[in-house]
């Protein structure tokens, strides 16, 4: 019989971890070091795990493994934003990106290899969708970033913007929360994560009920059905009627707030008429919308409007007291901006052709 591949520690929550050293009849009470020395101090190397007995570090080395992704390649910006590419194990690629000093440090990472949402303007989108990540794929983003940025004894906010939907890979997501929160671990308050979705309801009514809640995103980009039926297909499933009434009803600490992203296509949704719709339909919800002009890519059937139209969009959203932000892009010299996560490579052919398209321009 093939032997069985060694527990990954890193798939496991801090109460698992317990158990899975309880169950291997080694103090459970280790655990909180050896979930300290992987998330606080980046190791991943049990003879290097200094605190615990020399013959304890033989037998956990023995029974376990620490997985991290591999960390294959780096581009820099000029704005000072990083992206990272990793090799997950079965060979598939994924993309996070830190982008420092706004002012606050953000790592955005990524929840699924590909997107199954398939929006008309994403390119994660059009390169279809492969798998979920695991938690050791989603935490392992966020150990490798704080490590190569300096920053794992320092705070930093998440945002789950990268590559996926995170509420289509939920219980990885949850779980991913909540060993990031750990005190012993990175320590990441919920209050510092961001998760954003395009609406996926049920998904988002289980979110509403969690102990541990991270601050909620929702990608709106429509006020009408029929636009967003178009450019979200996801819309046909859980229309804007629903997706609002849900957004009504999330729980909301004292001076929260949903954050609505709005992407803004030229001539498709950026009209004046457009704008006065969303002060409409966010009337009684507690909101402020960030719009996104369009980053724009060969293969996406869109523009990016005009920094007149924005400013136009955004000044009929702040008339009516609406908190509003437009999202400067950074990183877009390295592809790092919304929406240009993809990475070649990968099953769908149409992601590969696009993906040399855009290395081309
Ligand atoms: N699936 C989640 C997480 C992706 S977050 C969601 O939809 O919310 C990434 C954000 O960037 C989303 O609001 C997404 O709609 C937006 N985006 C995608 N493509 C874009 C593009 N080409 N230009 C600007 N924003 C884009």
């Amino acid at each position: 019989m093939a032997a069985a591949l060694p527990i990954d520690l890193a798939d496991l929550e801090l109460s698992a971890v317990e158990q899975a050293l309880a169950d291997a009849g080694l103090p459970r009470f280790r655990a909180r070091q050896v979930f300290h020395w992987i998330y606080r101090k980046g190791v991943t190397d049990f003879a290097s795990m200094t605190n615990l007995p020399r013959d304890l570090r033989v037998r956990l080395a023995e029974r376990f493994r620490i997985s991290t992704p591999l960390l294959v390649h780096e581009a820099r910006s000029v704005d000072g934003t990083r992206k990272f590419l990793f090799q997950l194990d079965d060979g598939k690629r994924i993309e996070s990106v830190y982008i420092p000093d706004t002012p606050k440090q953000t790592f955005c990472i990524s929840s699924q290899v590909g997107c199954a949402m398939d929006c008309d303007f994403c390119l994660t989108g059009k390169m279809g969708f492969a798998r979920n990540l695991t938690p050791a794929e989603i935490t392992g983003q966020v150990r490798v970033l704080a490590k190569e940025t300096g920053l794992l004894d320092k705070p930093f906010n998440i945002v789950l913007m990268g590559m996926g939907e995170p509420l289509h890979n939920y219980d990885a997501v949850m779980a991913s929360m909540r060993t990031l929160a750990e005190e012993q671990g990175l320590a990441v308050s919920p209050r510092r994560v961001t998760l954003s979705t395009v609406g996926v309801l049920p998904a988002m009514e289980k979110l509403a009920s969690e102990p541990l809640m991270p601050n909620l995103a929702v990608s709106l980009h429509a006020t009408t059905n029929a636009t967003r039926d178009k450019i979200a297909p996801i819309n046909r499933k859980y229309p804007l009627e629903a997706l609002l009434e849900a957004c009504r009803r999330f729980p909301l600490k004292r001076r929260n707030r949903i954050t609505f992203e709005y992407v803004l296509l030229d001539g498709v949704n950026d009209t004046p008429d457009d704008a006065h719709r969303l002060v409409r339909l966010l009337g009684d919800i507690k909101a402020k919308v960030n719009l996104l002009p369009l980053n724009a890519a060969p293969g996406i059937p869109y523009q990016r409007p005009s920094d007149d139209r924005v400013n136009t969009f955004a000044q009929i959203l702040a008339d009516h007291h609406i908190t509003v932000s437009v999202r400067k892009s950074r990183g877009r010299d390295i592809r790092a901006a919304c929406g240009q996560l993809i990475v070649e490579g990968q099953k769908k052919s149409t992601g590969r052709r696009l993906a040399e398209a855009i290395e081309a321009v």
